[in-house]
């Protein structure tokens, strides 16, 4: 068994040259094939642990680690985490101007398996993974994210997903902008990649809609860069009802 493992991580950010704390001791265990959700109030930290997790250059660790199976995640380049088998969904997915998404998720597979993908099987897995997420076959000669409406791009990051098979996978806020019939799509997408390939699931979000189709194991709530309390499936039931004011007002 494969575990994502975070322990006691501190990281901040430098806005107009200060140094701003952001996240204050994180400790969060995922094993694989279970389903994390991360649920939180606005700049509490969530997409900052995601960066973090990814490797994002902005994102300064002050402490703690990041173990995938006791290895320093910390210590790996970007490209050696996504070989790892450690994959981030952005919540601000960005445009690859000039670069197809045919070629990119091909690019992508070569680079994370260490070799191309067979020419013969190569064409109609594509394609299977994009008629999966309900994907007009033709986006894969459109270039990356180019006028993708925001319900596009996160259907192109499960196909990303199901095509990469990755061991452990950070989606941030992959419902937001959905519509109802995209978020089901979206969601019986990642379920799949669940189902199949026992992937562990990190999943980031404000609204606990999307956790009517993505089950999680384990609910953490995020407070101002802190998990101020964790449960099962129940505390997200009582986040939807509740919100989270009682997190935020102070007790006496
Ligand atoms: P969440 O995803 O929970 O909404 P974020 O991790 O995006 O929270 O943000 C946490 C805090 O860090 C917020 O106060 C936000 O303003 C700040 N922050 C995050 N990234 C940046 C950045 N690149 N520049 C300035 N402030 C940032
Ligand atoms: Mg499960
Ligand atoms: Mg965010």
């Amino acid at each position: 068994m494969t575990t994502l493992k975070i322990t006691d991580l501190q990281v901040s950010i430098e806005a107009d040259g200060v140094k701003k704390p952001i996240l204050k001791g994180v400790d969060l265990t995922i094993n694989q094939g279970e389903i994390h959700a991360v649920m939180g109030p606005n700049g509490s930290g969530k997409s900052t642990l995601a960066y973090t997790i990814a490797g994002h250059p902005r994102y300064h660790v002050d402490g703690g680690t990041i173990e995938l199976d006791g290895e320093d995640v910390l210590a790996m380049s970007v490209d050696e985490r996504a070989r790892a088998g450690l994959f981030l969904a952005m919540q601000y997915p960005v445009e690859i101007p000039g670069v197809t998404v045919a070629n990119f998720l091909r690019t992508a597979k070569t680079a994370i398996d260490g070799e191309a993908p067979a020419i013969r099987t190569w064409g109609p897995t594509l394609k299977k993974a994009m008629t999966d997420l309900k994907m007009d076959p033709a986006f894969a000669a459109r270039n990356v994210n180019e006028g993708f409406s925001g319900g596009e791009k996160k259907r192109h990051e499960i196909v990303q997903l199901e095509l990469l098979k990755p061991r452990f996978a950070v989606l941030d806020e992959t419902d937001s902008g959905l519509d109802v019939d995209a978020l089901k799509i979206v969601s019986e997408g990642v379920n799949r990649a669940h189902a199949d390939t026992g992937l562990g699931i990190l999943l980031i979000t404000h609204y606990t809609r999307i956790l009517r189709y993505i089950k999680p194991d384990f609910v953490h709530v995020f407070v101002d860069g802190k998990i101020a309390e964790e449960g099962g499936p129940e505390l997200a039931e009582r986040l939807e009802s509740e919100g989270y004011d009682r997190y935020l007002t102070p007790t006496a």
